[in-house]
């Protein structure tokens, strides 16, 4: 893929002295901030494992299990979580976030379902999540305590909708979802005691009721959409801690990305901004950005923020082992937590700059009527768009419309509106970004060509 040429260095010396630093011989500053990497280095590989042990530990995790031992079953792991969010700083607000739940689906009777949230304040609103499920499932029930033990496999349909599941088998969950949770749980831990203050404010989420359904984030989703916050970006993370395949390919170097379309849809301006800043930070991992919505059939809760058009993506290790999913086999030592801490550092990267950075320029008025892309004197691309709080400069990006990645840059100063004479908005994509003082840069919002409307023809009766 492009890779970009020093992006916080060159928005430094063009915040200061607008476009003609960018030619001169001055030193800029490292691509690389200081900051982002302390964040990435304090990733701890071994409060990922011992996280991922504890998790395991409560035997299940499954959303209809028990929720009064202490020691076995989905309320002892959240009052676990709760806790252990707690112990990790002062500036976090913890809380359950609860939904009583009419039976829907798989949740065969009625339930409270909890998530349990952390969040770490920013000097804004708007929120940037990191996220992964804490609930585990075993619809096969193959556990000796399960009466039902294997039905799921020989009379086919939905083991999870059959009165004789049962909730209680064992369900470890290490890698879905203690992965993720674990992931989350070690994020909270690394931004809340990093001593930086972000624009963004940060959200750690580790959601119950995915195995039926993606139902704990959609609940957090739909009131969120229902407040108006703004959300800034969904870093959904969903078995991310195994490096073994089931195919017996081993891949510690990869992590896939995927994104739900189409091309300039802003989850896929999250999944090109992550592959961007973990080439800095994380530069021995590589991104495969996969441009689908999930892998083929399942999902995860970053569906959930899709649906409100929140940016957000899935990550999802190199390669699964099937064997090892939704049963009693999903436990730690199927694991490498050398390889989990390498997909925390590039979350931490990448959520890392996109807290630190402004928000996106706007660049659509309200109701669309008039547009912040023309052709100026009629051969030009003549783009506009809106002021972010806190930015200093905008980079607008383009590239030709048949690629994927984009190919050109240029930063501007503190202004509204770019000319660039003679370069068709026919046949380039066109897209812009804040930069703020210290050369964090947002989302790049793309400015898409609508959909052509067909009307019907009428025919003479
Ligand atoms: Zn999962």
């Amino acid at each position: 893929m492009i890779r970009f040429a020093c992006v916080r260095g060159a928005a430094l010396v063009g915040a200061a002295a607008l476009v003609p630093a960018l030619t001169s011989a001055q030193p800029s500053r490292p691509d690389a901030d200081p900051r982002i990497e302390a964040l990435v280095a304090s990733v701890s590989q071994e409060r990922l494992q011992a996280t991922v042990i504890k998790l395991a530990s409560f035997g299940t995790r499954s959303t209809l299990s028990d929720t009064v031992s202490t020691t076995r079953g989905i309320g002892a792991a959240r009052r676990w979580i709760f806790d252990e969010f707690r112990r990790m700083s002062p500036k976090l607000q913890v809380a359950f976030d609860r939904h009583l739940l009419a039976p829907q689906g798989r949740i065969t009777r009625e339930v409270e379902l909890v998530n349990v949230v952390a969040i770490l304040p920013g000097k804004t609103d708007r929120r940037v999540y990191i996220t992964g499920h804490y609930d585990t499932v075993n619809p096969r029930g193959n556990a000796p305590n399960n009466p039902g033990a294997g039905a799921g496999a020989r009379t086919g349909g939905d083991a999870q909708m059959r009165p004789e599941m049962d909730h209680n088998a064992d369900a470890p969950g290490a890698n879905d979802d203690g992965s993720g949770t674990a992931l989350t749980m070690e994020l909270a831990r690394v931004f809340a005691t990093s001593g930086l203050t972000f624009d963004a404010t940060l959200v750690f989420v580790t959601w119950a009721g995915e195995e039926q359904g993606l139902i704990g984030a959609m609940a957090h989703a739909q009131l969120l959409a229902a407040a108006k916050i703004p959300v800034t970006a969904n870093f959904n993370n969903d078995i991310v801690g195994s490096s073994l395949g089931g195919n017996g390919i081993i891949d510690a170097e990869s992590v896939r990305i995927y994104s739900l379309g189409p091309e300039d849809s802003p989850h896929r301006s999250l999944a090109r901004y992550i592959a961007r800043v973990a080439g800095t930070y994380v530069p021995s991992h590589t991104i495969r950005l996969m441009a689908r919505e999930d892998r083929f059939g399942r999902g995860s809760d970053h569906s959930s923020f899709t649906a409100f058009d929140f940016p957000a993506v899935v990550f999802r290790e190199a390669n699964e082992n099937y064997q090892r999913q939704h049963n009693a086999e999903d436990k730690p030592e199927g694991m490498d937590f050398r390889y989990l801490a390498q997909n925390a550092r590039v979350n931490a990267a990448a959520a890392g700059s996109i807290a630190l950075a402004p928000a996106a320029p706007g660049i659509s008025t309200p109701g669309g009527t008039a547009p912040m892309i023309s052709r100026g004197s009629g051969y030009d691309a003549a783009l506009q768009w809106t002021r972010s709080a806190g930015a200093v400069g905008y980079r607008v990006y383009w590239r030709n419309a048949w690629s994927n990645d984009w190919e050109r840059s240029r930063l501007v100063g503190d202004t509204t509106r770019l000319l660039l004479p003679n370069v068709s908005i026919d046949d380039y994509v066109f897209g812009v970004a804040a930069v703020n003082a210290e050369g964090h840069e947002s989302l790049i919002n793309a400015y898409v060509s609508p959909n052509r409307r067909m009307s019907p023809v009428v025919r003479r009766p």
